[in-house]
């Protein structure tokens, strides 16, 4: 295999994880919120206990799982809580900043959305 070619897929791969890797932390807050959903569902689990969820990217084929720090459950319940004092204390669109990334290819709202459709363009 020729450096080229290892270079080639080196970057790839580093894209691969960069982009893995935004798309994790925009799934941080409902990852925590389905761990603190499997806590109310099965009481029998302790503080102690440790509950996973696994994010699973099939192209490329990737598994994430955040931090165990950030899946106990005081951590789960206080992102939960700062998430919804931030949405009733938002009232205008602009306490909304839209947040265009590769997933803006796949968004229902691109039709509508500047943001999104001028990071598209961009990325062409
Ligand atoms: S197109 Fe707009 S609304 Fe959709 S994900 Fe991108 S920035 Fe968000």
């Amino acid at each position: 295999m020729s450096a080229a070619t290892v270079d080639t897929l080196v970057d790839d791969e580093t894209s691969a994880l960069s982009m893995v890797s935004i798309a994790a932390h925009d799934y941080q807050l409902q990852m925590q919120a389905y761990a603190l959903a499997v806590r109310l569902l099965l009481p029998s689990l302790t503080d102690s206990t440790m509950v996973n969820v696994t994010l699973h990217f099939l192209e490329p084929n990737i598994e994430f799982r955040l931090p165990e720090k950030l899946m106990k459950p005081k951590a789960c319940s206080d992102a939960l809580d700062a998430a919804m004092a931030e949405i009733v204390s938002s009232l205008q669109p602009e306490h909304f900043p839209a947040k265009p990334s590769s997933h803006c290819r796949m968004c229902s709202f691109l039709g509508i959305c500047k943001a999104g459709r001028e990071y598209v363009v961009q990325g062409q």
